[in-house]
Protein backbone atom coordinates (compact mmCIF):
# COMPACT_ATOMS: atom_id res chain seq x y z
CA UNK A 1 0.00 0.00 0.00
CA UNK A 2 2.48 2.54 0.99
CA UNK A 3 4.65 1.81 -1.69
CA UNK A 4 1.77 2.65 -4.31
CA UNK A 5 0.89 5.92 -2.31
CA UNK A 6 4.66 7.04 -2.42
CA UNK A 7 4.41 6.04 -6.21
CA UNK A 8 1.78 8.34 -6.78
CA UNK A 9 2.47 11.07 -4.95
CA UNK A 10 3.97 14.09 -6.68
CA UNK A 11 7.03 15.31 -4.71
CA UNK A 12 7.69 18.64 -4.14
CA UNK A 13 11.05 20.99 -5.08
CA UNK A 14 13.15 22.44 -2.40
CA UNK A 15 13.79 25.48 -4.71
CA UNK A 16 14.43 28.52 -3.34
CA UNK A 17 12.73 27.25 0.53
CA UNK A 18 14.85 28.34 3.39
CA UNK A 19 14.37 27.05 7.06
CA UNK A 20 13.28 30.18 9.57
CA UNK A 21 13.67 27.40 12.43
CA UNK A 22 15.07 23.75 13.51
CA UNK A 23 12.78 21.65 14.88
CA UNK A 24 13.81 22.20 18.57
CA UNK A 25 14.12 26.18 18.55
CA UNK A 26 10.47 27.77 18.50
CA UNK A 27 9.55 28.65 22.09
CA UNK A 28 5.81 30.40 23.95
CA UNK A 29 7.91 33.68 23.02
CA UNK A 30 7.65 33.01 20.01
CA UNK A 31 3.38 33.12 19.38
CA UNK A 32 2.03 34.85 16.46
CA UNK A 33 5.53 34.68 14.72
CA UNK A 34 5.74 32.66 11.03
CA UNK A 35 7.95 29.50 10.47
CA UNK A 36 9.06 27.42 7.81
CA UNK A 37 10.68 24.32 8.93
CA UNK A 38 11.44 21.39 7.51
CA UNK A 39 12.53 17.72 8.79
CA UNK A 40 11.32 13.77 9.12
CA UNK A 41 7.78 13.32 10.21
CA UNK A 42 8.63 11.36 13.77
CA UNK A 43 4.83 10.51 14.30
CA UNK A 44 1.75 11.21 12.65
CA UNK A 45 -1.70 11.30 14.64
CA UNK A 46 -4.71 11.62 12.23
CA UNK A 47 -7.89 12.86 14.33
CA UNK A 48 -9.83 13.53 10.61
CA UNK A 49 -10.20 17.23 10.62
CA UNK A 50 -7.24 17.25 12.50
CA UNK A 51 -3.43 15.72 11.56
CA UNK A 52 -0.81 16.60 14.34
CA UNK A 53 2.93 15.40 13.08
CA UNK A 54 6.16 15.49 14.98
CA UNK A 55 8.55 16.82 12.90
CA UNK A 56 12.11 16.10 14.06
CA UNK A 57 15.39 17.51 13.07
CA UNK A 58 18.91 16.82 14.98
CA UNK A 59 17.84 19.64 17.48
CA UNK A 60 14.57 18.56 18.25
CA UNK A 61 10.75 17.86 17.40
CA UNK A 62 8.14 20.43 16.81
CA UNK A 63 4.61 19.65 16.69
CA UNK A 64 2.66 21.06 13.41
CA UNK A 65 -1.12 20.80 13.07
CA UNK A 66 -2.94 20.60 9.63
CA UNK A 67 -6.66 21.37 10.20
CA UNK A 68 -8.94 21.10 7.62
CA UNK A 69 -10.82 24.49 8.23
CA UNK A 70 -7.53 26.41 7.38
CA UNK A 71 -6.00 25.30 4.08
CA UNK A 72 -8.24 22.07 3.17
CA UNK A 73 -5.46 21.23 0.04
CA UNK A 74 -2.64 21.32 2.94
CA UNK A 75 -4.74 19.13 5.55
CA UNK A 76 -5.75 16.58 2.05
CA UNK A 77 -2.01 16.54 1.06
CA UNK A 78 -0.72 15.79 5.06
CA UNK A 79 -2.95 12.92 5.16
CA UNK A 80 -0.38 11.42 2.84
CA UNK A 81 2.61 11.83 4.59
CA UNK A 82 4.43 8.95 6.47
CA UNK A 83 6.84 8.01 8.81
CA UNK A 84 10.32 9.54 7.98
CA UNK A 85 8.68 11.27 5.05
CA UNK A 86 11.20 14.56 4.09
CA UNK A 87 8.62 17.58 4.67
CA UNK A 88 8.97 21.67 4.47
CA UNK A 89 5.57 23.17 6.43
CA UNK A 90 5.18 26.70 6.98
CA UNK A 91 2.92 28.69 9.36
CA UNK A 92 2.31 30.62 12.34
CA UNK A 93 3.44 29.47 15.68
CA UNK A 94 0.85 29.11 18.90
CA UNK A 95 0.83 28.53 22.45
CA UNK A 96 -0.99 25.04 23.16
CA UNK A 97 -3.80 25.27 25.93
CA UNK A 98 -2.05 24.37 29.61
CA UNK A 99 -3.74 20.62 29.25
CA UNK A 100 -1.71 20.02 25.78
CA UNK A 101 1.54 21.26 26.74
CA UNK A 102 4.23 18.39 26.44
CA UNK A 103 6.46 18.95 29.22
CA UNK A 104 8.55 16.52 27.83
CA UNK A 105 9.52 18.52 24.71
CA UNK A 106 11.60 21.76 24.79
CA UNK A 107 9.25 22.64 22.33
CA UNK A 108 6.42 21.62 24.18
CA UNK A 109 4.32 25.17 25.12
CA UNK A 110 4.08 25.60 21.44
CA UNK A 111 2.45 23.89 18.22
CA UNK A 112 3.06 25.18 14.40
CA UNK A 113 -1.02 25.37 12.66
CA UNK A 114 0.44 25.04 9.25
CA UNK A 115 -1.07 26.36 5.61
CA UNK A 116 1.55 25.22 3.55
CA UNK A 117 3.40 21.49 2.83
CA UNK A 118 5.72 20.63 0.72
CA UNK A 119 6.62 16.62 0.53
CA UNK A 120 10.29 16.22 -0.12
CA UNK A 121 10.53 13.13 -0.50
CA UNK A 122 8.99 9.68 0.99
CA UNK A 123 10.34 7.09 3.12
CA UNK A 124 9.61 3.36 3.21
CA UNK A 125 8.89 2.02 6.07
CA UNK A 126 11.24 1.99 9.01
CA UNK A 127 12.99 -1.07 9.80
CA UNK A 128 12.28 -0.57 13.13
CA UNK A 129 10.45 2.58 15.49
CA UNK A 130 12.29 5.53 15.80
CA UNK A 131 11.63 6.10 19.29
CA UNK A 132 14.44 5.95 22.00
CA UNK A 133 12.51 3.25 24.26
CA UNK A 134 12.10 0.61 22.27
CA UNK A 135 14.53 -2.03 21.89
CA UNK A 136 15.44 -2.93 18.83
CA UNK A 137 17.86 -5.57 17.68
CA UNK A 138 21.53 -4.82 16.72
CA UNK A 139 21.88 -6.13 13.92
CA UNK A 140 18.71 -4.16 12.49
CA UNK A 141 20.15 -1.65 13.89
CA UNK A 142 23.61 -1.87 12.04
CA UNK A 143 22.16 -2.81 8.71
CA UNK A 144 19.85 0.32 8.82
CA UNK A 145 23.04 2.39 10.24
CA UNK A 146 21.89 5.18 8.35
CA UNK A 147 17.95 5.11 9.73
CA UNK A 148 19.20 3.86 13.30
CA UNK A 149 22.12 6.94 13.34
CA UNK A 150 19.10 9.10 12.91
CA UNK A 151 17.09 8.47 16.47
CA UNK A 152 17.31 10.77 18.91
CA UNK A 153 19.52 8.31 21.67
CA UNK A 154 22.12 8.24 18.33
CA UNK A 155 21.99 11.65 17.37
CA UNK A 156 22.62 13.29 20.80
CA UNK A 157 25.94 10.41 21.37
CA UNK A 158 27.24 11.49 18.23
CA UNK A 159 26.76 14.63 18.39
CA UNK A 160 28.24 14.82 22.36
CA UNK A 161 30.91 13.17 20.51
CA UNK A 162 31.86 16.21 17.91
CA UNK A 163 31.34 18.29 21.21
CA UNK A 164 34.05 15.79 23.24
CA UNK A 165 36.38 16.51 19.87
CA UNK A 166 35.78 19.82 19.87
CA UNK A 167 36.70 20.58 23.43
CA UNK A 168 39.99 18.39 23.15
CA UNK A 169 41.33 20.49 20.46
CA UNK A 170 40.20 23.98 22.23
CA UNK A 171 41.69 22.70 25.53
CA UNK A 172 44.77 21.28 23.47
CA UNK A 173 45.35 24.24 21.57
CA UNK A 174 45.52 26.32 24.48
CA UNK A 175 47.61 24.98 26.76
CA UNK A 176 50.41 24.94 23.47
CA UNK A 177 49.94 21.88 21.69
CA UNK A 178 50.05 21.33 17.84
CA UNK A 179 48.26 18.63 16.29
CA UNK A 180 50.26 16.95 13.72
CA UNK A 181 48.93 14.00 11.15
CA UNK A 182 50.74 10.37 11.14
CA UNK A 183 50.62 8.10 8.24
CA UNK A 184 48.41 5.17 8.32
CA UNK A 185 50.66 3.20 5.72
CA UNK A 186 53.63 2.26 8.10
CA UNK A 187 55.33 -0.55 9.59
CA UNK A 188 54.55 -2.61 12.69
CA UNK A 189 54.35 -0.35 16.21
CA UNK A 190 55.39 -1.99 19.56
CA UNK A 191 51.76 -1.94 21.37
CA UNK A 192 51.85 -5.42 20.46
CA UNK A 193 48.05 -6.52 19.32
CA UNK A 194 48.19 -8.52 16.04
CA UNK A 195 48.60 -5.61 13.15
CA UNK A 196 46.36 -5.15 10.29
CA UNK A 197 48.50 -5.72 6.87
CA UNK A 198 47.83 -3.85 3.42
CA UNK A 199 49.93 -5.46 0.63
CA UNK A 200 51.89 -3.03 -1.31
CA UNK A 201 51.30 -3.21 -5.19
CA UNK A 202 54.48 -1.71 -6.84
CA UNK A 203 56.14 -3.36 -3.91
CA UNK A 204 55.20 -6.90 -4.39
CA UNK A 205 55.72 -9.39 -1.34
CA UNK A 206 56.05 -6.36 0.70
CA UNK A 207 53.07 -5.40 3.36
CA UNK A 208 52.64 -1.98 5.68
CA UNK A 209 50.89 -2.29 8.88
CA UNK A 210 48.03 0.31 10.00
CA UNK A 211 49.24 1.78 13.06
CA UNK A 212 48.41 0.43 16.23
CA UNK A 213 49.19 3.49 17.62
CA UNK A 214 51.03 6.60 16.27
CA UNK A 215 53.74 6.03 19.17
CA UNK A 216 57.20 6.24 17.25
CA UNK A 217 55.87 8.53 15.03
CA UNK A 218 55.44 10.70 18.18
CA UNK A 219 58.07 10.32 19.87
CA UNK A 220 59.96 11.00 16.48
CA UNK A 221 58.23 14.83 16.49
CA UNK A 222 59.46 15.08 20.24
CA UNK A 223 63.16 14.30 18.33
CA UNK A 224 62.13 16.91 15.56
CA UNK A 225 61.53 19.67 18.37
CA UNK A 226 57.64 20.04 17.81
CA UNK A 227 57.92 20.05 21.89
CA UNK A 228 54.18 19.36 22.31
CA UNK A 229 51.86 17.24 19.95
CA UNK A 230 48.48 15.88 20.05
CA UNK A 231 46.05 13.95 17.73
CA UNK A 232 42.78 12.54 17.58
CA UNK A 233 43.88 9.41 15.58
CA UNK A 234 42.60 6.48 14.45
CA UNK A 235 44.40 3.59 15.45
CA UNK A 236 43.91 -0.61 14.59
CA UNK A 237 44.54 -3.74 15.97
CA UNK A 238 43.33 -6.85 15.06
CA UNK A 239 42.08 -8.42 18.09
CA UNK A 240 38.77 -10.10 19.50
CA UNK A 241 36.06 -7.60 19.62
CA UNK A 242 34.26 -6.82 22.67
CA UNK A 243 31.91 -4.48 23.86
CA UNK A 244 34.42 -1.91 24.58
CA UNK A 245 36.67 -2.72 21.25
CA UNK A 246 36.91 -2.41 17.82
CA UNK A 247 39.09 -2.91 14.83
CA UNK A 248 39.92 0.57 14.46
CA UNK A 249 39.11 3.27 17.62
CA UNK A 250 39.96 6.90 18.19
CA UNK A 251 42.53 7.97 20.25
CA UNK A 252 43.48 11.13 21.89
CA UNK A 253 46.86 10.87 21.42
CA UNK A 254 49.59 13.23 23.59
CA UNK A 255 53.41 13.44 23.42
CA UNK A 256 55.57 16.45 25.11
CA UNK A 257 59.31 17.07 25.54
CA UNK A 258 60.82 17.73 28.95
CA UNK A 259 57.77 16.05 30.86
CA UNK A 260 57.57 14.71 34.76
CA UNK A 261 54.69 12.36 35.00
CA UNK A 262 52.98 15.48 36.83
CA UNK A 263 53.73 17.82 33.72
CA UNK A 264 51.48 14.72 31.64
CA UNK A 265 48.66 14.93 34.68
CA UNK A 266 48.55 18.74 34.68
CA UNK A 267 47.94 18.63 30.69
CA UNK A 268 45.13 15.83 30.93
CA UNK A 269 43.58 17.46 33.93
CA UNK A 270 42.28 20.26 32.55
CA UNK A 271 41.69 18.11 29.37
CA UNK A 272 39.11 15.88 31.05
CA UNK A 273 37.32 18.09 33.03
CA UNK A 274 36.92 20.36 30.37
CA UNK A 275 35.31 17.26 28.41
CA UNK A 276 33.07 16.01 31.35
CA UNK A 277 32.29 19.58 31.86
CA UNK A 278 30.93 19.58 28.27
CA UNK A 279 28.88 16.87 28.69
CA UNK A 280 27.41 18.26 31.85
CA UNK A 281 29.52 16.41 34.69
CA UNK A 282 31.87 18.65 36.87
CA UNK A 283 34.78 16.92 38.01
CA UNK A 284 37.20 18.70 40.30
CA UNK A 285 41.16 18.00 39.66
CA UNK A 286 43.69 16.88 40.38
CA UNK A 287 42.50 13.67 40.72
CA UNK A 288 44.04 11.13 43.07
CA UNK A 289 47.60 9.18 42.57
CA UNK A 290 48.43 5.71 43.77
CA UNK A 291 51.06 3.27 42.84
CA UNK A 292 50.41 0.34 40.59
CA UNK A 293 51.82 -1.51 44.36
CA UNK A 294 49.26 -0.09 46.50
CA UNK A 295 45.95 -0.68 44.07
CA UNK A 296 46.98 -4.43 44.25
CA UNK A 297 47.05 -3.88 47.54
CA UNK A 298 43.47 -2.08 48.15
CA UNK A 299 41.53 -3.40 45.13
CA UNK A 300 43.33 -6.15 43.89
CA UNK A 301 43.00 -4.56 40.40
CA UNK A 302 45.06 -2.11 38.46
CA UNK A 303 42.25 -0.05 37.71
CA UNK A 304 40.40 0.09 41.07
CA UNK A 305 36.85 1.63 40.56
CA UNK A 306 36.99 3.96 43.77
CA UNK A 307 33.21 4.28 43.97
CA UNK A 308 33.71 0.91 46.18
CA UNK A 309 35.56 0.83 49.43
CA UNK A 310 39.14 -0.75 49.16
CA UNK A 311 39.78 -4.10 51.02
CA UNK A 312 42.07 -4.32 53.81
CA UNK A 313 44.97 -6.76 54.93
CA UNK A 314 44.90 -7.58 58.16
CA UNK A 315 47.95 -7.97 60.11
CA UNK A 316 47.05 -11.45 61.68
CA UNK A 317 45.47 -14.14 59.66
CA UNK A 318 42.39 -16.47 60.75
CA UNK A 319 44.48 -19.56 60.11
CA UNK A 320 47.24 -19.80 62.23
CA UNK A 321 50.50 -20.11 60.05
CA UNK A 322 48.36 -19.07 56.61
CA UNK A 323 48.74 -16.26 54.17
CA UNK A 324 47.51 -12.78 54.99
CA UNK A 325 43.53 -12.36 55.41
CA UNK A 326 42.09 -9.99 53.43
CA UNK A 327 38.83 -8.13 54.95
CA UNK A 328 36.37 -7.10 52.59
CA UNK A 329 33.80 -4.26 52.65
CA UNK A 330 30.47 -4.36 50.64
CA UNK A 331 28.36 -1.53 52.12
CA UNK A 332 24.71 -1.47 52.93
CA UNK A 333 23.83 -4.62 51.19
CA UNK A 334 21.78 -5.36 54.68
CA UNK A 335 21.36 -8.60 55.97
CA UNK A 336 21.86 -11.23 53.54
CA UNK A 337 20.22 -14.72 53.58
CA UNK A 338 21.95 -18.13 54.35
CA UNK A 339 21.94 -19.08 50.84
CA UNK A 340 23.15 -15.36 49.47
CA UNK A 341 26.09 -16.45 51.68
CA UNK A 342 26.74 -19.47 50.39
CA UNK A 343 26.59 -18.47 46.92
CA UNK A 344 29.61 -15.72 48.23
CA UNK A 345 31.21 -18.64 49.50
CA UNK A 346 30.77 -20.71 46.27
CA UNK A 347 32.21 -17.87 44.09
CA UNK A 348 35.17 -17.51 46.49
CA UNK A 349 36.42 -21.06 46.51
CA UNK A 350 36.30 -20.73 42.78
CA UNK A 351 38.73 -18.13 42.50
CA UNK A 352 41.11 -19.84 45.30
CA UNK A 353 39.47 -18.08 48.46
CA UNK A 354 38.44 -19.15 51.74
CA UNK A 355 35.77 -17.27 52.69
CA UNK A 356 34.62 -16.23 56.10
CA UNK A 357 31.36 -14.72 56.31
CA UNK A 358 30.13 -14.66 59.66
CA UNK A 359 33.15 -12.69 62.09
CA UNK A 360 31.58 -14.08 65.46
CA UNK A 361 33.30 -17.70 64.05
CA UNK A 362 36.71 -15.75 64.21
CA UNK A 363 38.66 -14.56 66.71
CA UNK A 364 37.31 -11.75 68.24
CA UNK A 365 40.54 -9.47 67.57
CA UNK A 366 40.59 -10.14 64.45
CA UNK A 367 37.11 -9.67 63.55
CA UNK A 368 37.52 -5.84 65.59
CA UNK A 369 40.60 -5.54 63.67
CA UNK A 370 38.68 -5.73 60.34
CA UNK A 371 35.61 -3.72 61.51
CA UNK A 372 37.70 -1.08 62.53
CA UNK A 373 40.24 -1.02 59.21
CA UNK A 374 37.30 -0.86 57.11
CA UNK A 375 35.07 1.22 58.93
CA UNK A 376 31.90 -0.60 58.61
CA UNK A 377 28.58 0.16 59.43
CA UNK A 378 25.46 -0.98 60.56
CA UNK A 379 24.10 -2.52 57.31
CA UNK A 380 27.53 -3.24 55.18
CA UNK A 381 28.72 -6.81 55.07
CA UNK A 382 32.08 -7.12 56.17
CA UNK A 383 33.40 -11.06 55.55
CA UNK A 384 37.15 -12.08 55.79
CA UNK A 385 39.15 -14.11 53.03
CA UNK A 386 41.84 -16.28 52.75
CA UNK A 387 44.17 -17.78 49.91
CA UNK A 388 43.73 -21.33 49.37
CA UNK A 389 46.29 -21.69 46.76
CA UNK A 390 50.45 -22.43 46.36
CA UNK A 391 51.32 -18.66 44.96
CA UNK A 392 53.54 -19.02 42.05
CA UNK A 393 55.21 -16.26 39.69
CA UNK A 394 57.14 -13.45 40.09
CA UNK A 395 54.70 -11.66 42.04
CA UNK A 396 53.16 -14.33 43.79
CA UNK A 397 50.55 -12.50 46.08
CA UNK A 398 49.29 -11.13 43.08
CA UNK A 399 47.18 -13.71 41.82
CA UNK A 400 45.95 -13.81 45.47
CA UNK A 401 45.12 -10.22 45.44
CA UNK A 402 43.53 -10.37 42.09
CA UNK A 403 41.41 -12.87 43.02
CA UNK A 404 40.12 -10.79 45.90
CA UNK A 405 39.41 -7.83 43.58
CA UNK A 406 37.21 -9.83 41.99
CA UNK A 407 35.31 -11.31 44.50
CA UNK A 408 34.68 -7.45 46.28
CA UNK A 409 33.51 -6.23 42.80
CA UNK A 410 31.43 -9.13 42.00
CA UNK A 411 29.37 -9.37 45.51
CA UNK A 412 29.45 -5.10 44.99
CA UNK A 413 27.72 -5.16 41.65
CA UNK A 414 25.18 -7.96 42.59
CA UNK A 415 24.21 -5.55 45.40
CA UNK A 416 24.17 -2.68 43.40
CA UNK A 417 20.33 -1.86 43.90
CA UNK A 418 20.90 -1.55 47.76
CA UNK A 419 24.01 0.40 48.16
CA UNK A 420 23.26 2.11 44.51
CA UNK A 421 27.37 3.02 44.77
CA UNK A 422 27.83 2.34 40.89
CA UNK A 423 25.92 5.03 40.01
CA UNK A 424 27.32 5.99 36.69
CA UNK A 425 26.60 9.84 36.81
CA UNK A 426 29.37 9.58 39.74
CA UNK A 427 32.58 9.91 38.60
CA UNK A 428 36.09 8.47 40.23
CA UNK A 429 39.16 9.10 38.43
CA UNK A 430 42.42 8.00 39.75
CA UNK A 431 45.65 7.89 38.39
CA UNK A 432 47.90 4.35 38.57
CA UNK A 433 51.43 4.67 38.65
CA UNK A 434 54.65 3.32 38.45
CA UNK A 435 53.45 -0.30 36.66
CA UNK A 436 55.88 -3.13 36.22
CA UNK A 437 58.15 -2.68 33.45
CA UNK A 438 57.71 -6.64 32.40
CA UNK A 439 55.14 -9.13 32.74
CA UNK A 440 56.47 -12.80 32.72
CA UNK A 441 54.73 -14.75 29.67
CA UNK A 442 54.07 -18.36 30.85
CA UNK A 443 53.32 -19.43 27.41
CA UNK A 444 56.40 -18.12 25.74
CA UNK A 445 58.48 -18.21 28.60
CA UNK A 446 59.75 -14.87 28.60
CA UNK A 447 59.46 -10.80 30.11
CA UNK A 448 57.39 -9.00 27.80
CA UNK A 449 56.89 -5.46 28.04
CA UNK A 450 53.97 -4.32 30.10
CA UNK A 451 53.59 -1.14 28.12
CA UNK A 452 55.12 -1.39 25.30
CA UNK A 453 59.74 -1.02 25.39
CA UNK A 454 59.80 2.16 24.89
CA UNK A 455 58.85 3.09 28.38
CA UNK A 456 61.70 3.95 30.80
CA UNK A 457 62.04 2.45 34.13
CA UNK A 458 62.03 4.25 37.32
CA UNK A 459 66.12 5.78 38.03
CA UNK A 460 66.51 3.24 41.19
CA UNK A 461 65.40 0.05 39.16
CA UNK A 462 67.75 0.71 36.10
CA UNK A 463 70.16 -1.93 37.82
CA UNK A 464 67.56 -4.80 38.46
CA UNK A 465 66.92 -4.51 34.66
CA UNK A 466 69.55 -7.52 33.72
CA UNK A 467 69.22 -8.96 37.55
CA UNK A 468 65.86 -9.27 38.49
CA UNK A 469 63.28 -7.88 35.72
CA UNK A 470 60.05 -8.66 37.81
CA UNK A 471 61.23 -6.28 40.35
CA UNK A 472 61.11 -3.45 37.76
CA UNK A 473 58.92 -0.40 38.16
CA UNK A 474 58.44 1.75 34.83
CA UNK A 475 57.43 5.37 34.63
CA UNK A 476 53.84 4.29 32.80
CA UNK A 477 50.67 5.42 34.48
CA UNK A 478 47.46 4.72 33.39
CA UNK A 479 44.03 7.34 34.07
CA UNK A 480 40.97 4.95 35.73
CA UNK A 481 37.74 6.17 35.65
CA UNK A 482 35.25 4.47 37.79
CA UNK A 483 36.83 0.84 36.94
CA UNK A 484 37.87 1.28 33.22
CA UNK A 485 41.23 2.33 32.17
CA UNK A 486 40.58 5.25 30.31
CA UNK A 487 44.57 5.98 29.27
CA UNK A 488 48.03 5.05 29.15
CA UNK A 489 50.49 6.67 28.86
CA UNK A 490 54.84 6.66 30.08
CA UNK A 491 57.68 8.83 30.43
CA UNK A 492 59.84 7.49 27.42
CA UNK A 493 63.43 6.07 27.16
CA UNK A 494 65.61 8.74 25.23
CA UNK A 495 68.84 7.56 25.33
CA UNK A 496 70.29 4.81 22.89
CA UNK A 497 71.89 2.93 25.70
CA UNK A 498 68.68 2.07 28.16
CA UNK A 499 67.11 1.20 25.15
CA UNK A 500 69.45 -1.45 24.06
CA UNK A 501 69.32 -2.95 28.17
CA UNK A 502 65.72 -3.11 27.96
CA UNK A 503 65.71 -4.86 24.49
CA UNK A 504 67.95 -6.96 26.07
CA UNK A 505 65.90 -7.46 29.28
CA UNK A 506 62.67 -8.58 26.91
CA UNK A 507 65.02 -10.95 24.88
CA UNK A 508 65.30 -8.87 21.95
CA UNK A 509 69.21 -9.34 20.30
CA UNK A 510 70.23 -5.94 18.02
CA UNK A 511 69.12 -7.74 14.85
CA UNK A 512 65.78 -7.93 15.52
CA UNK A 513 65.31 -4.54 17.51
CA UNK A 514 66.84 -2.86 14.23
CA UNK A 515 64.81 -4.64 11.98
CA UNK A 516 61.46 -3.49 14.10
CA UNK A 517 61.91 -0.15 15.88
CA UNK A 518 65.65 0.26 13.46
CA UNK A 519 64.66 4.18 12.51
CA UNK A 520 63.53 4.72 15.67
CA UNK A 521 66.80 3.33 17.35
CA UNK A 522 68.12 5.85 14.92
CA UNK A 523 67.12 8.80 15.85
CA UNK A 524 67.78 8.41 18.92
CA UNK A 525 71.21 8.97 18.17
CA UNK A 526 70.26 12.38 16.75
CA UNK A 527 69.69 14.57 19.70
CA UNK A 528 66.70 13.01 21.32
CA UNK A 529 65.22 15.14 24.06
CA UNK A 530 63.62 13.50 27.51
CA UNK A 531 59.99 12.77 26.44
CA UNK A 532 57.23 11.32 26.93
CA UNK A 533 53.01 11.29 26.92
CA UNK A 534 49.88 9.41 26.83
CA UNK A 535 46.92 8.53 24.82
CA UNK A 536 43.20 8.67 26.21
CA UNK A 537 40.55 5.94 24.45
CA UNK A 538 38.34 8.58 23.19
CA UNK A 539 35.16 6.31 22.44
CA UNK A 540 35.59 4.64 25.86
CA UNK A 541 35.42 8.17 27.02
CA UNK A 542 32.53 9.29 25.22
CA UNK A 543 30.83 5.71 26.08
CA UNK A 544 30.47 6.49 29.77
CA UNK A 545 29.74 10.63 28.70
CA UNK A 546 26.75 9.28 27.35
CA UNK A 547 25.57 6.70 29.94
CA UNK A 548 26.01 4.03 27.36
CA UNK A 549 27.63 0.50 27.39
CA UNK A 550 28.97 -0.19 24.30
CA UNK A 551 30.95 2.00 22.30
CA UNK A 552 29.28 0.67 19.25
CA UNK A 553 26.97 3.25 20.27
CA UNK A 554 29.31 6.07 20.23
CA UNK A 555 30.67 4.89 16.82
CA UNK A 556 28.64 6.35 13.91
CA UNK A 557 29.57 3.10 11.76
CA UNK A 558 31.24 0.42 14.00
CA UNK A 559 31.97 -3.40 13.00
CA UNK A 560 29.97 -6.58 15.04
CA UNK A 561 31.73 -8.53 17.05
CA UNK A 562 32.57 -11.05 14.38
CA UNK A 563 33.98 -7.88 12.56
CA UNK A 564 31.69 -7.23 9.80
CA UNK A 565 30.12 -4.08 8.82
CA UNK A 566 26.60 -5.36 8.08
CA UNK A 567 25.64 -2.65 6.40
CA UNK A 568 28.41 -2.23 3.41
CA UNK A 569 28.88 -5.92 3.83
CA UNK A 570 32.56 -5.37 4.23
CA UNK A 571 34.83 -7.32 3.94
CA UNK A 572 34.04 -8.57 0.98
CA UNK A 573 35.71 -10.60 -1.68
CA UNK A 574 37.41 -9.02 -4.61
CA UNK A 575 38.18 -9.58 -8.04
CA UNK A 576 40.89 -12.16 -8.55
CA UNK A 577 42.58 -9.28 -10.92
CA UNK A 578 42.98 -7.05 -8.27
CA UNK A 579 44.14 -9.75 -5.92
CA UNK A 580 47.18 -10.71 -8.60
CA UNK A 581 48.06 -7.06 -8.94
CA UNK A 582 49.19 -7.10 -5.25
CA UNK A 583 51.09 -10.34 -6.07
CA UNK A 584 48.81 -12.26 -4.03
CA UNK A 585 47.40 -15.67 -4.58
CA UNK A 586 44.37 -17.28 -2.76
CA UNK A 587 44.29 -20.57 -1.47
CA UNK A 588 41.43 -22.85 -1.38
CA UNK A 589 40.36 -23.79 2.23
CA UNK A 590 37.93 -26.67 2.40
N1 LIG B 1 50.90 4.26 22.44
C1 LIG B 1 50.36 3.92 23.70
C2 LIG B 1 49.07 3.14 23.52
O1 LIG B 1 48.43 3.25 22.49
C3 LIG B 1 50.04 5.12 24.55
C4 LIG B 1 51.23 5.90 24.94
O2 LIG B 1 52.18 5.33 25.51
O3 LIG B 1 51.22 7.10 24.72
O4 LIG B 1 48.64 2.43 24.40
Amino acid sequence: MLHNMADELQLDFLGELTRTNSCGELRASDAGKRALLMGWVHRRRDHGAVIFVNLRDREGQTQIVFQSGIAEEVHRRAEQVRSEYVIAVEGHVERRSPETINPNLATGEIELVADKLWILNTSLTPPFPMEDNVDVGEDARLKYRYVDLRRPRMQRNIILRSKVSFAVREVMYKLGFHEIETPFLTRSTPEGARDFLVPSRINPGTFYALPQSPQIFKQLLMISGYDKYFQIVRCFRDEDLRADRQYEFTQIDIEMSFPREETIFDTVEPLVTRVCEVAGFNVTAPFPRMSYAEAMRSYGIDKPDRRIPPFHILKTPVITGGPFTVAIHIPKTGALSRKQRDEIKAEGQQRGLRVFDDLKKVDESIANAAREASGTGEDDFLFLVESTRQEQGPRPEETYLKACGQLRLSVAQKYNDKHKLLDPGRFEFLWVTNFPMFEWDEEEKRWVAAHHPFTSVLDEDLEALSSDPGKCRSRAYDLVLNGTELASGSIRIHRRDVQNKVFAALGMDDAEARRRFGFLLDALEYGAPPHGGIALGLDRLVMILAGESSIRDVIPFPKTAKGTDLMSEAPAAVPERQVRELGIALRKTT
